[in-house]
């Protein structure tokens, strides 16, 4: 196991490369990684990163947002074909549709979601900064996108907007029911929940915490609960567990897994150093879009 590590260090060394992971891979890629963090955090060092290389183990659509922050870099996914399938979940004629049928309309984008989206976009968001970059807009009408439990979540909090909601939604935060976490509440009385607002509104009126993953990490790292019922994919677990020893957690249901994430290893990540392939690339009008929606979120996030 060290000897890999080894590889590629030196690998990234010579190829000038940086490598950044998301917290949702297995933990052995975090450990190979230069920056590791929730999608707002990457895509702040996407922008900022003065190697020539960016790694990305993670999902597509991270990889696409680091080339769009970084079009001068080459941008390689340590597994091409992971993938998240609410990325592909709104469409470019439902914007269309949206925006002849409302006036004073901005469509916010999530950032899982396509290049494409993005470009369409008029500004992009993450759970960390979606409620302060929709707060900041001028614009009476928002039409979220594409996931609805995440644009019901921001909506609650600005009832001066009207939003439209699209019916996108993470398979893997939406497969926990209220059920699950009251279940697990019933076997561990003093815990307290955590949970990502890609969850349903039914877990989310659960819980004692509602933020991002690098929130939820945070939140378990400063409460003095010893027990926590975590609502969102479990490979935060491995953070958590570095960051706050002595913890325990417990998944709110079965296989809060996300399969795309899952599918970065340590020899995809080695093999991608030594190969150089899985570039990711998109023509220049699609970034220069999709730039303008993402540079707004960080200079909007920024300014709160
Ligand atoms: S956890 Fe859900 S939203 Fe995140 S990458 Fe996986 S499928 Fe997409």
């Amino acid at each position: 196991m060290h000897e890999i590590y080894e590889k590629i260090a030196k690998l990234k060394k010579e190829k000038d490369a940086v490598v950044l992971a998301h917290y949702y891979v297995p933990g052995e890629v975090m450990d190979a990684a230069d920056y590791v963090g929730d999608s707002y955090y990457l895509s702040k060092i996407a922008a900022q990163v003065s190697k020539k290389a960016i790694i990305f183990c993670g999902v597509y659509f991270m990889g696409e947002s680091a080339k769009i922050l970084a079009p001068d870099k080459t941008v390689l996914m340590a597994d091409i074909s992971a993938d998240c399938p609410m990325a592909h979940m709104a469409s470019a004629d439902d914007i269309l549709k949206v925006r002849k049928e409302y006036e004073d309309v901005a469509v916010v984008c999530y950032v899982n979601s396509t290049a494409e989206i993005k470009a369409d976009s008029d500004v992009c968001v993450t759970s960390s900064n979606a409620y302060n970059v929709v707060k900041s807009l001028a614009n009476k009408n928002i039409y979220f996108i594409p996931d609805e439990n995440l644009g019901r979540y921001i909506a609650g909090k600005l009832p001066e907007k009207t939003f439209i909601f699209n019916d996108g939604y993470c398979h893997v935060h939406a497969k926990i029911t209220a059920q699950d976490v009251v279940s697990k509440k019933s076997i561990y009385p003093k815990a307290k929940v955590a949970a990502h607002p890609e969850c349903r509104e039914e877990v989310l009126n659960l819980a004692d915490y509602i933020g991002s993953t690098s929130g939820i990490i945070e939140y378990v790292n400063k409460t003095d609960a010893k027990d926590f019922i975590i609502c969102t994919e479990t490979g935060v677990f491995y953070e958590i567990n570095k960051k706050a020893k002595g913890k325990n957690l417990y998944p709110a249901a079965n296989g809060q897994i996300c399969e795309g994430m899952k599918k970065n290893t340590l020899d995809k990540l080695l093999n991608v150093l030594i190969n150089f392939d899985n570039e990711v690339r998109l023509n220049e009008s699609v970034i220069d879009k999709a730039a303008y929606s993402l540079r707004r979120m960080l200079t909007l996030a920024e300014e709160k």
